[in-house]
């Protein structure tokens, strides 16, 4: 019989200096908050709510007591950032996102906010169970951009929703599903899904056995795409059996003593790894929070809508460049035609012709120049298939020179 089985792995990253991220991984909870604001309020915050949060780690009876339990160790969490911020005033600012899932028997609670991700895989297909609560997601929502647009929109970290010290009671987002031995859940902080698709996150989760080695595989992902931001990644296999082992792991900043009186001060400045990383340099913008103030949903609705006016003047000035070039091209080639000549058969008479033979389509490119009074049934029978099948010329008195031999030959004939 398997048991219910774990991994949680969380790394700094190629760019970052300091690791944001938290997740705790337990018995029946599991949890990974991205923290952001300030030089030292992202590594509190989400240490902070890993933490009290994973308070909330036991056994339930049912999936409402969970799910009541889970929303109310993530509100406590909330006010315990308000009141750190009211001690330390120079963490204010500081907000993170949580993700988490409770096991309770057959069934898994979520509760979400921010745009930290909740996956599950079940029998090869991977499906996101949660929605971030970004103002991109809202836009996609709203069907004014696509789920691509999105993934490279400039404004895709405003996100709308975090616990922080702004809002007393920030909604958060939670549901009851049913899981079973076999699937996987994933949960994950925006450095894994906003650099690893999801389909090399389904094949890599496909691709592993233990949640060990998923875990391990994702974030090398991640590492192989430049890992720009902090990524964390918990791994959950669920089992037949209902009695998970005892684990209390916390990855990522929680897992280090809370400290942050002068931490910023102390901390190491790792710029050589920006250099090595010329191409990734450009670090991505740091997640924040804006409240959804009056207003601001339309303002970048307006945004959009001048990116998308600016896309097609592009495009429009590409198409009138395009057919300015092939208008040219045609005219030039038309031309070059008309500075051609060749002999044939006009009317049964030898004629000079200018242009050039072929037709393209109905369109002829030659016409008769001048006919001579020379019959073609006056020609010796070579010469008089020669004209049939046309003598080209190189100008229009080689064309004549050919005319004049054509001529004496009907003389000769005669
Ligand atoms: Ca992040």
């Amino acid at each position: 019989m398997a048991t219910t089985s774990s991994a949680a792995v969380s790394h700094v990253g190629r760019i970052r200096s300091n690791n944001q991220d938290s997740a705790y991984a337990g018995s029946h909870l599991f949890l990974v908050a991205d923290g952001m604001g300030g030089h030292a309020g992202g590594d509190v915050a989400s240490a902070i709510v890993a933490q009290r949060v994973a308070e909330a780690d036991q056994t339930y009876s049912s999936p409402h007591d969970a799910e009541f339990a889970l929303q109310s160790a993530l509100i406590a969490a909330n006010s315990l950032l308000a009141e750190t911020v009211f001690e330390h005033s120079e963490l204010t600012g500081m907000g993170t996102t949580a993700s988490g899932i409770v096991l309770v028997g057959g069934q898994i609670v979520v509760a979400h906010i921010g745009d930290s991700r909740i996956y599950r895989l079940r029998g090869g297909t991977l499906e996101q169970i949660t929605a971030d609560h970004t103002f991109v997601q809202r836009l996609v929502d709203s069907g004014r951009i696509t789920p691509e647009e999105a993934a490279v929109h400039p404004r895709r970290s405003v996100l709308m929703r975090v616990l922080g010290d702004v809002d007393a009671a920030p909604e958060i987002d939670t549901k009851v599903l049913d899981t079973r031995p076999g699937d996987r859940w994933l949960l994950c902080s925006d450095g894994l899904s906003s650099y690893v698709s999801d389909e090399r996150i389904a094949a890599a989760l496909q691709s592993t056995t233990s949640a060990q080695a998923a875990a391990d595989r994702l974030v090398k992902d991640s590492l192989d795409h430049g890992a720009p931001d902090n990524v964390t990644v918990i791994v959950v296999d669920i089992g037949d059996s209902d009695d998970p082992a005892p684990q209390h792991l916390f990855v990522g900043s929680a897992a280090a003593p809370l400290s942050f009186e002068g931490e910023s001060a102390r901390r190491p400045i790792r710029l050589p790894t920006l250099l090595l990383h010329p191409l990734k340099a450009s670090q991505p913008e740091d997640a924040h929070f804006e409240p959804e103030r009056e207003g601001y949903l339309e303002e970048l609705i307006q945004e959009d809508r001048r990116r998308a006016m600016r896309r097609r003047i592009t495009w429009l000035v590409v198409v009138v460049l395009a057919i300015a070039v092939i208008v040219t091209t045609v005219v030039v080639g038309y031309q070059w035609t008309q500075s051609r000549y060749y002999v044939g058969v006009d009317h049964g008479r030898v004629a000079v012709f200018r242009g050039v033979q072929q037709n393209i389509g109905p369109i002829h490119l030659s016409s008769v120049y001048q006919t001579t009074t020379i019959e073609v049934a006056d020609l010796p029978a070579f010469y008089r298939e020669s004209v049939r099948n046309t003598l080209g010329a190189d100008d229009l008195r080689d064309a004549l020179a050919i005319v004049d031999r054509l001529s004496n030959q009907a003389g000769d004939q005669q």
